[in-house]
């Protein structure tokens, strides 16, 4: 047992470090973060994969250029991060049928738009059904049917549907994307921002309020105090628990809180969407996609919705890497994580030739991360319907007595994003010291009446 801290962090991610930054900036220097993993920064990891440092989790800063500036967009250039501008536009014209032919850029345009005006109108049609409007003469829209319609239906809803639906990350922070492409990694972030409060030396932290390893399954309140139980046994006390796990982990039912968690909580954080997506890199002996920037990326249209839809080469990034990502998502991801590597590679190498023909030389190496299994994530983040009831997402963030609860999924226009961890850590940690200063308040006034 150790003495109490003020405030214990549950998670080791971008809202964790930030929040614990927040509270340490404000005199609560007697706090203590508790990482399950070896390692700080969740779901942003690096990996070096084909000899260049690749991103299994978070890739790109999204939502720079505009009217605001995007904090993580700041910490970079602190930084001098190296990243890309990715240019998604050009994808739509480079959408392969199963025999390797380009659609014409006419049908692309009119596919594309199709798919557009449907979703809009799918949505004005759920619009008017949520608020029991019937009367309103709803266009009733064709589903995607046809593999081009259905490659396009995946790119407008698995990833950005903000030709769509306004995203907050884009109206706020502008609509241009930069990939992450440096050595030291996106993490790279995090020890920047870790560096600042804990104690570091030559690019680690030594800091023992930083415990990784610490795998929390129980966090016990009391009217005065936290207790958090680690699975080795040990356990920790603090006045306030900040938990930055993942809803994915919520929803596992992974920590067990005593007393439980009130009911109009525990259906909150069913009631939370967890996407699954999945970036497969493949290493090949030689480069025989076009490496041009207008052909970075490319969309390969199947009967099947999702099968090994997205992709993109690094040769902006990494010239003569030559690594192809490939994205999957949800269903495809959670298949992929259950079968051999080798599986996923033939797979894999089955949808390459259809795109550019049976001489192409096998991929040499994969790497295929496994966010849905990892017991720590469960999932890759999480996904409100863009129709929702509002109240879900309040409960998902409100405290429950003196556990605080954070990370991307309790942000509530950015949630998905880094920023989205990164601002939700902030804000958590301010409404902690708020609650301090209160308890604080009514102490004083206690003792005063004595
Ligand atoms: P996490 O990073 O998950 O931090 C939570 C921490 O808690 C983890 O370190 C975990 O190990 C730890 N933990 C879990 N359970 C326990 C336990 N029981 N005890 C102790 N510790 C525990 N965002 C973007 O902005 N741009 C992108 O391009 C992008 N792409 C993405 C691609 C993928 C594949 C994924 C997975 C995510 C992507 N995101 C992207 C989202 C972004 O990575 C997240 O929103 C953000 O990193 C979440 O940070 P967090 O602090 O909320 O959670």
């Amino acid at each position: 047992s150790h003495s109490p801290s003020s405030v214990i962090i549950v998670g080791a991610g971008v809202s964790g470090i930030s929040a614990a930054k927040v509270l340490a900036e404000n005199g609560i220097h007697d706090l203590l973060i508790l990482e399950a993993s070896d390692r700080i920064g969740g779901r942003i990891r690096k990996e070096t994969f084909g000899g260049v440092s690749v991103e299994l989790g978070a890739g790109w800063i999204a939502g720079v250029g505009g009217k605001e500036s995007n904090p993580v967009w700041e910490l970079a250039a602190k930084s001098g991060l190296r990243t890309f501008f990715s240019d998604y536009s050009n994808a739509r014209y480079n959408i392969y049928d199963r025999s390797g032919k380009i659609f014409p850029s006419g049908i692309a345009t009119d596919s594309y738009q199709k798919a557009v005006d449907s979703a809009i109108q799918n949505l004005r049609n759920q619009e008017a059904e949520s608020v029991g409007d019937h009367s309103s003469t709803s266009k009733v829209t064709e589903p995607p049917s046809t593999p081009i319609e259905l490659a396009i239906d995946f790119i407008l809803h698995d990833f950005e549907m903000a030709e769509v639906e306004p995203i907050s990350t884009f109206t706020e922070f502008g609509e241009r994307e930069y990939l992450v492409a440096d050595a030291r990694g996106y993490e790279y972030l995090l020890y920047k921002m870790a560096e600042e409060f804990l104690h570091t030396s030559e690019g680690r932290i030594l800091d023992n309020r930083l415990k990784l390893n610490q795998v929390v399954r129980g966090i016990q309140q009391s009217r005065s105090g936290v207790r958090v139980v680690t699975e080795d046994g040990r356990f920790y006390e603090a006045n306030y628990v900040v938990l930055s796990v993942s809803i994915g982990v919520l929803q596992s039912d992974f920590i067990s809180f005593n007393p439980p968690l009130p009911r109009w909580k525990s259906e909150a954080i069913t009631k939370c969407e967890v996407m699954v997506y999945t970036k497969i890199f493949l290493q090949f002996p030689y480069k025989f996609w076009p490496g041009c920037p207008e052909k970075e990326f490319f969309i390969y249209a199947h009967d099947r919705r999702g099968y090994y839809t997205f992709w993109q080469h690094m040769e902006s990034a990494y010239p003569g890497s030559n690594i192809l990502v490939v994205t999957l998502t949800n269903g495809e991801s959670k298949r992929v994580e259950a079968q051999p590597d080798t599986d996923t590679l033939r797979e894999a190498m089955v949808v390459l030739r259809d795109m550019f023909g049976p001489d192409i030389p096998d991929a040499i190496d994969i790497l295929v991360p496994r966010w849905w299994n990892n017991r720590f994530q469960r999932g890759s983040y999480s996904n409100y319907p863009i129709i929702s009831d509002p109240q879900v997402f309040y409960d998902i963030k409100a405290p429950v007595g003196r556990i605080f609860f954070t990370g991307e999924h309790t942000s509530e226009r950015f949630n998905g994003y880094v920023h989205g961890a990164y601002l939700a850590g902030i804000d958590t940690s301010r409404a902690v010291l708020e609650e301090m200063r209160k308890e604080k308040e009514t102490e004083d006034g206690s003792q005063t009446q004595l």
